[in-house]
């Protein structure tokens, strides 16, 4: 008896008379449970084949013996029955095996009067992907187009938008949880902005096939509706701007030959005459844009590679014939205002400026302090600039070999500098200008630039101490940068007052000096040390595209606004303690980003009342940006607040 074992040990007995006998050794025949066995533990099969599995019952009395089919979805089943003298065989036909049968498991029994005994077997069924749903965007936390897709193996996925490969980027991510044999999944978007609607196709694929379904999705409308379409981005590092745009209308191209090469003839006269004109008058200063003229768009200052092009505003209606279009028979040139001199109706330059000059002789170069765009930047001595002191410490901004366009620009901006006077702006002394080089003198910041003063007291920061790198103490605190913020707002506040429109504004562009004063100290580009900040477009132009709009970005369009929109991004930089914005992109994807309605993550350690700021600085809107005036008053009153108020965590 095979229970006679545990029979023994459960010291089972029965009573018989008054006399006891142990139950293991009494004997009882047919008492046996039955055995089970089958031909598989798990069967491997394709979808559509067939496929056999035995099970084997013994024991005594013989058992009987079945399989439990019914939970199976698509299967045809068949089971035979053969019986040997003391074993009970069962064969189960699976007959065009389903896929929705993977991962399940069939039973067989085998049941005496003893008892019963079972064992199971799993099917690994393999089939192609099937594609179960997706969905239009939902949104949870963030935006999800949910999807279950199925198949054996667990197909790979992969995503087009609008039939191009979707780029893996990191404000898009794929989340995929597989439950037994589903795969069901988020694509997320994180802030998605217009530029992501549009048709998304799931493509699901592993080595018995391929499924494929397209959902569309609609995240934001269009903000600008009807604006051109974006520069190809590809073509961004090229011709960022629409060039001279001499374009054909194809309804008139049944003009005669001879016709069309007179009228082209007289158009590159008057292109040429413009661009004299242009040359002439058109000239923006290092410092800001002012001049009264009209430019055309993505006309380049060739005599002064230092310089900003004289851009302006183009419009997409201002290449539609219109006042901002000469035609010209078949023509059309789009000639775009400067709208520093026409927009704002005022012009920094006053004609009987005033401009003090210094003798060579007063001045006594110490050391090299830096170098910018202009030349090299010293720490000197001056004499006779006070009336107070007999020698002070002045920065000279030196200009070497200058061409006559750059003397005329140096002094166009040295009156231009005389004219700005207000303490967050960096002191202009004067110019010495008798001889080669040509000089500015200003005051002296004895802290430099602020961008490496950020980096100076951040904590990555580090110093040498016996050669040794340490770590420096005195991080920047939330009331030190608070009122380094307040201080370049109230520079911007008095250039806005005086309409002037910086268009370069960055913590690189402005100085530190004794007590934490700041300063707007530099109205050129500094592109030397921080050449990685700009980027170069048409070969000449440098554009520091990670602290411009997009209007400017894509139309070249500089204002008030677009300084308050770089304003929002010296906050980002002065709370990551001068970290690069988008320092994690290449160029063209800022500009990707940018264009497409992104804006900077919040930094760990900004309070949320001043992220508040920064995202009034960066909306689409130039309208619906904050005002510098605003801003200020509400840096004023954080400033006052004690730090503890602020909402650090968010
Ligand atoms: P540019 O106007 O020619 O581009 P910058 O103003 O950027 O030149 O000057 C280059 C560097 O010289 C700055 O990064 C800064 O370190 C130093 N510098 C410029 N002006 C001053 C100043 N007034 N006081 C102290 N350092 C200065």
């Amino acid at each position: 008896m095979k229970n006679e074992a545990s029979l023994r040990e459960q010291n089972l007995f029965c009573t018989m008379r008054n006399h006891n006998i142990t139950l293991h050794r009494m004997n009882i025949s047919q008492c046996d449970v039955p055995e089970v066995s089958v031909s598989h533990s798990s069967l491997e099969v394709h979808e559509g084949d067939n496929a056999v599995v035995t099970c084997n019952g013994s024991g005594s009395p013989l058992p009987d013996v079945d399989w439990t089919v019914s939970h199976l979805h698509s299967i045809s089943t068949h089971q035979t029955n053969v019986n040997w003298t003391n074993v009970h065989s069962i064969n189960l036909t699976l007959v065009n095996v389903s896929g929705e049968d993977n991962g399940s498991n069939v039973t067989c029994i085998a049941e005496n009067v003893v008892g019963m005994t079972k064992t199971t077997v799993s099917l690994n069924i393999y089939y192609p992907p099937r594609i179960l749903s997706l969905r239009e965007p939902v949104v949870h936390l963030e935006h999800c187009i949910e999807f279950t897709v199925r198949g054996n193996p667990y197909p790979v996925l992969t995503w087009y938008h609008n039939d191009q490969p979707l780029r893996p980027v990191d404000f898009i991510r794929q989340e995929v949880y597989k439950q037994d044999t589903s795969m069901e999944g988020c694509l997320l978007f994180n802030k998605p902005t217009h530029y992501y609607n549009g048709n998304y196709t799931l493509i699901a694929r592993n080595k018995f096939g391929i499924a494929n379904q397209t959902v569309y999705a609609h995240f934001l409308e269009q903000p600008y509706p009807g604006e051109l379409t974006y520069f190809p981005l590809a073509d961004l590092g090229i011709s960022p701007t629409p060039p001279i745009s001499v374009t054909h209308k194809p309804e008139e191209d049944t003009f005669g030959v001879s016709i069309a090469v007179g009228l082209a003839a007289f158009a590159c006269v008057l292109l040429v005459v413009l661009f004299i004109v242009i040359n002439k008058y058109g000239r923006r200063s290092k410092f800001g844009m002012k001049g009264p003229v009209a430019v055309i768009s993505g006309e380049e200052d060739s005599a002064s590679p230092l310089h900003h092009i004289n851009h302006g505003i183009t419009t997409p209606n201002s290449l539609d014939a219109g006042p901002d279009t000469v035609v010209i028979g078949m023509t059309r040139i789009p000639v775009i205002e400067n709208p520093q001199y026409f927009r704002q109706g005022h012009n920094c330059h006053k004609p009987d400026t005033y401009v003090q000059y210094i003798k060579k002789r007063d001045i006594i170069l110490k050391r090299e302090l830096g170098e910018g765009a202009f030349g090299k930047v010293f720490l000197a001595e001056c004499y006779n600039l006070s009336p107070t002191k007999d020698k002070m410490l002045v920065a000279v901004k030196a200009l070497k070999d200058p061409t006559m366009a750059a003397r005329k620009d140096f002094q166009r901006e040295a009156e231009l500098l005389t004219n700005l006077q207000h303490d967050h702006i960096v002191k202009f002394y004067g110019v010495c200008g008798d001889g080669d080089p040509l000089i500015m003198v200003f005051e002296y910041m004895k802290h430099g630039d602020l961008n490496k003063f950020l980096r100076a007291h951040g904590p990555d920061a580090m110093i040498l101490v016996d050669g040794q790198p340490r770590q420096t103490k005195g991080d920047l605190g939330l009331s030190q940068m608070l009122h380094i913020a307040i201080q370049i707002a109230s520079g911007m506040v008095y250039l806005a007052s005086q309409h002037f429109v910086h268009r370069d504004l960055a913590t690189r562009n402005c100085l530190v000096g004794a007590n934490l004063l700041v300063k707007i100290g530099d109205f050129g580009m500094s592109r030397d040390v921080y050449s990685t900040d700009y980027y170069r477009v048409g070969g000449h132009t440098m554009l520091p595209i990670r602290w411009m709009p997009p209007e400017s970005i894509m139309y070249r369009k500089f204002t008030t606004e677009s300084d308050v929109w770089s304003f929002g991004v010296i906050l980002w930089e002065i709370f990551t303690y001068g970290k690069q914005p988008w320092f994690q992109l290449s160029n063209t994807e800022v500009i990707e980003c940018i264009t497409q309605g992104r804006v900077l993550e919040r930094p760990r350690v900004v309070p949320k009342e001043i992220y508040d700021i920064m995202l009034g600085c960066w909306q689409r809107e130039p309208q619906l940006r904050l005002n510098i005036k605003e801003i200020y008053k509400i840096l004023q009153a954080l400033g006052k607040a004690s730090p503890i108020y602020l909402d650090i965590l968010g």
